[in-house]
């Protein structure tokens, strides 16, 4: 079974290229919404399958999705690994399980993002359930950035590096083209 990621990014926009002012400040070739992906359940469906493929064996008991854009993500894989998915949010902007979610001791936990960047919101949802008793042994995401550095084993449908430059010394800036903001009203592709 022979998915392209990519292809599948780029047909429902969720992956755009271009000029872009991203929410850091940086101008960026790429810009990754997973939310546009995740409007289609079949499509969806076939990119986490292939993370899905890669975990199957790992004898996960729960998937762990940070909100918002983990809960999707990781009800999909859950859904197809036959095993619980909960999520973990923001409280006073400190990560937290909250609804009566439980984590037992000694659990296996995968967590589940849609896109990794830095990993840092990652690294706190690991603490969130270290703390609960729980044993994350990994983190599934749709998008790898390649940017993290993270000390678990990352399992992605795609890896896609993103070119990032500063304002004050993009060369995309400087062959003439003005940067969007992805999501703004003015936006399209
Ligand atoms: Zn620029």
């Amino acid at each position: 079974m022979n998915i392209d990621v990519v292809e599948i990014l780029k047909e429902c926009e969720a992956l755009l290229e271009g000029h872009f002012l991203l929410s850091s400040g940086k101008h960026s070739n790429r810009y990754c919404q997973c939310a546009k992906l995740m409007q289609y359940p079949d499509k969806t469906e076939r990119v986490i399958s292939i993370v899905a493929d890669k975990v199957k064996n790992l004898n996960i008991d729960v998937v762990v999705g940070p909100a918002m854009g983990g809960i999707t993500a990781a009800y999909e894989l859950g859904r197809q690994l036959g095993v619980r998915a909960i999520f973990t949010e923001r409280e006073n902007n400190i990560m937290t399980l909250r609804r009566g979610f439980e984590i037992k001791p000694g659990e296996k936990i995968l967590i589940m993002e849609d896109v990794v960047t830095t990993g840092k919101s990652s690294m706190e949802t690991v603490k969130v359930l270290e703390n609960l008793g729980g044993e994350v042994i990994g983190l599934g995401c749709i998008v790898d950035r390649k940017a993290s550095e993270i000390n678990l084993p990352i399992y992605s449908a795609v890896e896609l590096e993103f070119e990032t430059y500063e304002a004050n010394n993009c060369p995309l800036c400087k062959s003439g083209s003005t940067p969007i903001k992805p999501g703004s009203r003015k936006f399209s592709v």
